[in-house]
């Protein structure tokens, strides 16, 4: 049987996605400053929200309420009443923020469909080189598993993303997070940005697809696909 799939919503994307994010995995996302993932976050939550269902959002960067107000429009009270955000200041914060928002999942008391964690590897990040950086890996690997595991049993879909570093021998630009992280999502997208507002989706691994790419727009509302509206519809 075919995994569930939440859509996104942009038409182009759920197209590459075979209908949408996958419901029982961890979907990735990496891509440069810019290249529109937080904005991404912020439609699918929107969906989810307007559906009737909870959105656990980790936001390590300060999320935009201004892009979130654009994004939902008249539905923004719908969308607030239906979020739980968390703005961890540390790794430690966030590990117990992810464990909070999984076991709420896993125990089903309120219908959850979407768990957000953006930046997923901003805390990561600052300790790479430094001495808790094995620390700081086995603590993310904790978290990391942890959405796996509630994304499987709850069937509740899993956004992470992810930042990126230049290879200096390959001039590209590579996800942190170490190879754990790119076993355990099942589904990665990498962002990137073309001239203007346009970026490209590549789909870089699924388990049931071959990689592609889409394309979308940014605009002052949120996320279209190159040819425009509509971005309504079931769930
Ligand atoms: P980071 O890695 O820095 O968190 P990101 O991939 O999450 O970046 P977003 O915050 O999703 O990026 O997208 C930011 C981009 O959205 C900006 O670079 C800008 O091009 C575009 N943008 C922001 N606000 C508007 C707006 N009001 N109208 C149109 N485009 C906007
Ligand atoms: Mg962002």
């Amino acid at each position: 049987m075919p995994s569930e799939r939440q859509p996104t919503g942009i038409p182009s994307v759920d197209r590459l996605l075979g209908g949408g994010l996958e419901s029982d995995s961890v979907t990735e996302i990496y891509g440069e400053g810019g290249s529109g993932k937080t904005l991404f976050c912020l439609e699918v939550t929107a969906r989810v929200a307007r559906s009737g269902r909870w959105v656990f959002y980790i936001d390590t960067e300060g999320v935009s309420v201004d892009r979130l107000s654009a994004v939902c429009g008249p539905t923004l009270d719908e969308v607030l009443g239906r979020l739980l955000l968390s703005s961890p200041k540390s790794l430690d914060e966030q590990g117990r923020a992810v464990a909070t928002a999984c076991r709420l999942a896993r125990e089903g008391a309120r219908p959850v469909g979407l768990i957000v964690v953006d930046s997923g590897t901003f805390y990561y990040r600052l300790s790479l080189s430094g001495p808790d950086e094995d620390d700081a890996r086995q603590a993310l690997s904790v978290g990391v598993a942890d959405l796996v595991v509630t994304a499987l049993s709850a069937h509740v879909p899993v956004l992470f993303t992810n930042q990126v570093y230049r290879s200096v021998r390959e001039g590209t630009l590579e996800p942190l997070g170490g190879s754990f992280l790119n076993h355990a999502a099942k589904t990665i997208l990498r962002f990137d940005r073309l001239p203007g507002d346009r970026r490209c989706v590549v789909l870089v691994k699924h388990r049931s697809l071959p990689e592609g790419a889409a394309e979308f727009r940014i605009t002052p509302t949120g996320l279209e696909s190159p040819g425009g509206p509509p971005r309504s519809g079931p769930g």
